[in-house]
């Protein structure tokens, strides 16, 4: 039987339309520690504090290193070490951890004061129980949750950034150029495709375009595919006409398990 689990989109924007909210998504089981949050851009700490729902997380995985997927863990990471004295599990790729770190947290997170009133250094593993993840396409097991596979995806050349599998049925592009799989990591056909896309221009460049997902997906992987991480214009688009399941909205919620996806 599998393990039954919803998604909800915290926002569906991408990084140049953040106003649509950042693309990270709240993945629950039924067990209340079974709380993965993809994700943590600037506008989902807000997000979550408004739904009285931020302290619900206990596990946010990071997919790779922009702001609308990381810009948002150094207000959670204040808030669970000076407010909460909760430290949620954070999983990161070992091919991550410098741009993370010395790249996008540490001017904001490093520097405090102890006690005494002296400078003092923090680093992240102060903030989050820090899982560095080491194979090339690691599975995070959470208990309630299904196996998470992280797959090493191509979005922007030289930086590394991963695609997620949940359990075999679902898959989640994360920011990525590449075309979604026709098949879950066991051969077993895919429930759902969660596909980021470039709402303008043909040409592959660090998001899969509609228009290439519209003219290379066969019909069978279109119509299961939910459209998210997209830009201004979508309003007068009709995905269904081009094959598509829909786009995603703000807020959206997706359930998988024993019935399927419904
Ligand atoms: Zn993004
Ligand atoms: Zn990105």
């Amino acid at each position: 039987m599998q393990t039954q689990f919803s998604m909800t989109f915290l926002g569906v924007g991408s990084g140049l339309t953040p106003e649509f909210g950042n693309n990270n998504v709240l993945v629950e089981g039924q067990d209340p520690d079974a709380v993965l949050l993809i994700d943590c851009g600037y506008t989902t700490p807000p997000k979550l504090l408004d739904m009285k729902r931020l302290s619900e997380v206990k596990h946010i995985l990071i997919t790779h290193v922009h702001a609308d997927h990381v810009g948002g863990l150094e207000v959670v990471g204040h808030l669970s070490r000076f407010i909460t004295q909760q430290r949620p599990h954070l999983y990161v790729h070992e091919s991550l951890l410098d741009e993370l770190w010395d790249g996008s947290l540490r001017g904001g997170m490093s520097r405090t004061q102890n006690r005494e009133g002296e400078p003092a250094m923090l680093a992240l593993a102060d903030f989050f129980e820090v899982h560095v993840l080491h194979e090339r396409a690691p599975v995070i097991a959470i208990a309630g949750l299904p196996e998470i596979t992280l797959q090493p995806t191509l979005h922007v050349k030289g930086k590394p950034a991963f695609s997620v599998f949940l359990g075999d049925r679902v898959y989640y592009s994360s920011d990525t150029q590449l075309l979604p799989p026709g098949e879950g990591l066991s051969g077993a056909p895919l429930e759902a495709i969660f596909q980021d896309c470039q709402l303008v221009g043909g040409s592959s460049n660090v998001h899969t375009p509609l228009e290439q997902l519209a003219r290379e997906l066969p019909p069978e992987r279109k119509r299961i595919t939910h459209l998210m991480h997209y830009g201004h214009g979508w309003e007068a688009l009709d995905p269904q006409a081009l094959g598509f399941a829909e786009f995603v909205r703000p807020l959206q919620r997706f359930d998988f398990g024993a019935d399927g996806h419904g």
